[in-house]
């Protein structure tokens, strides 16, 4: 009896999947596996991917499969469940990080394995460079990916059987319970990581992108498409996704919106070439960027305590939602990296803690870019100021109001500056002496020392050359 093994990861669907289709084709028995490995998904995500692991194990059952899911080592599972098949044969889609991926095949060629694997880039071939390498700036590899295809999604994956049980396996209802224990429990009242929540995001688009160009930026209301957690486990494949809007009116917001998903395509393509984006700066000479060890300024960051409206509002979000938008992220981000001076390794961290789209990839680009050390990154000395992107782009007050309840009756002329608010407009705000916090630092005089920071980095860079 053939067997084949389809090794799950971040392509958490049961359509759509040329790896799991290409073993529904060739094998009499396809055993589905997802291996729960510590530490690489975790708070926010974890909790996410639970729930996107029981509604796939619907969805396969609904094919005549099962799904397992162990809790190990890739290889070490994936040894086991062959044994157990009795088969070479594993199929696998490509993951965010196509370095984890070489070496998982490499290790499954010398057990002995017969690997398929499936790319999950939008187009089929890979963009590359003049000189061969990756690219480093976003315009340059938007231009080059515009000429090629986007790939053909798979299609339906066609009914198979699985077999009835495997060795060590866990039942994947006891490990969605065990998940969303703890501070998560409370994301299930803004998600609904189903393919049910997919498909109502995905009838928004409809709403949202003729609008998108525009008004993206605002957090104050749902101008964005929140498909990425469901991007990030793989339940769309954005090659469905890229076809789905392209059959929607064109128009600026549908360009804006591909190009963004490009955006996502560029971070795995600079993880592809600099696997230690997330851990290193790509300009080495940021290794000798004079970070501050600040853990009470970090703390209040994570916490949304800072003093700064808009900084505090995102963080809430982000911790009471598990996810936050976009404009905010470059806001809260700069804010941590560029006015308290604290290394974006810290920040990256916390987001991969508490995002439940936490990606490798688009993390990892997204906080070089800001911290200025990344491909296509803002120059560092491109400093964001909190109050005027404040003012641009929640310009009334109401993101701030719906995450910092206490300034929930701030007059919109001191919403993001309570601290300078006259006492009359404190009292009849509900909002006496001390219940937010004053500015943890100046933002004129943070920038002078951002500056200064980036100034000694350039000089030392400069004494280790001579
Ligand atoms: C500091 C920082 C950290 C970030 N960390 C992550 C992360 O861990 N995971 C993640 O998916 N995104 C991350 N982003 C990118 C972006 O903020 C989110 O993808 C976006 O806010 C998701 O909301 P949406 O689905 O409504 O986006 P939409 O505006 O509807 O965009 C559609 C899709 O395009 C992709 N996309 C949009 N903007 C970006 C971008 N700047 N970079 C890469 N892809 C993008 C996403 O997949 C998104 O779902 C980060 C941005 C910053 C500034």
């Amino acid at each position: 009896m053939a067997g084949a093994l389809v090794l799950l990861g971040d392509d958490l669907r049961a359509d759509d999947s040329p790896a799991l289709a290409a073993a529904a084709e060739g094998a009499q028995v396809v055993a589905p596996l997802y291996v729960l490995e510590k530490g690489r998904v975790r708070g926010a995500a974890l909790w996410w991917l639970g729930k996107a692991l029981e509604d796939l194990e619907r969805a396969l059952a609904e094919k005549g499969g099962r799904l397992f899911v162990m809790q190990g080592g890739q290889l070490a599972c994936a040894k086991s469940a062959m044994a157990s098949l009795g088969t070479r044969a594993v199929y696998l889609n490509a993951g965010v990080d196509a370095a984890r991926d070489a070496a998982l095949i490499a290790a499954l060629k010398a057990e002995g394995a017969e690997v398929h694997y499936f790319p999950q880039s939008l187009r089929d071939e890979s963009i590359l460079a003049r000189e061969g390498g990756g690219y480093r700036v976003f315009t340059a590899y938007h231009k080059a990916a515009a000429k090629l295809e986007v790939r053909q999604p798979r299609g339906a994956t066609p009914p198979f059987e699985s077999p009835a049980q495997l060795p060590r396996t866990v039942p994947v209802a006891e490990v969605a319970a065990h998940l969303e224990k703890g501070w998560t429990g409370r994301l299930a009242s803004y998600w609904e990581p189903t393919a049910a929540g997919l498909a109502a995001q995905i009838a928004l688009l409809p709403e949202i992108l003729p609008h998108y160009a525009e008004e993206r930026d605002w957090p104050f209301r749902v101008t964005t498409s929140r498909l990425s957690p469901y991007l990030r486990f793989g339940q769309i494949d954005p090659a469905r996704l890229v076809r789905i809007v392209a059959a929607l009116p064109e128009g600026e917001g549908r360009e804006t919106f591909l190009r963004e998903l490009n955006w996502r395509e560029f971070a795995r393509h600079c993880l592809a070439h600099h696997p230690d984006l997330p851990y290193e700066p790509l300009d080495k000479a940021f290794r000798a960027f004079p970070w501050r060890d600040d853990p009470a300024a970090l703390k209040a960051w994570k916490k949304g305590r800072t003093g700064v409206p808009i900084v505090d509002a995102g963080m809430r979000q982000l911790w009471k939602t598990g996810w936050m938008h976009n404009r905010v992220r470059m806001i809260c981000a700069s804010y941590l990296v560029k006015d308290l001076l604290i290394d974006w390794r810290l920040g990256a961290e916390w987001f991969m803690e508490t995002l439940v789209d936490a990606d490798e990839a688009s993390n990892a680009l997204n906080w070089q870019w800001v911290a200025g050390s990344g491909p296509d990154a803002a120059p560092y000395f491109r400093v964001f100021n909190p109050l005027l992107q404040a003012r641009k782009f929640d310009p009334d007050g109401y993101y701030v109001r719906k995450f910092v309840r206490e300034l929930a009756f701030l007059p919109a002329e001191w919403v993001h500056t309570p601290e300078k608010a006259p006492v009359d407009v404190l009292a009849d705000a509900e909002l006496p002496p001390g219940t937010y916090p004053e500015p943890l630092v100046d933002h004129r005089k943070a920038r002078e020392r951002a500056l200064k920071g980036l100034a000694g980095m350039r000089e030392k860079v400069r004494e280790v050359a001579r």
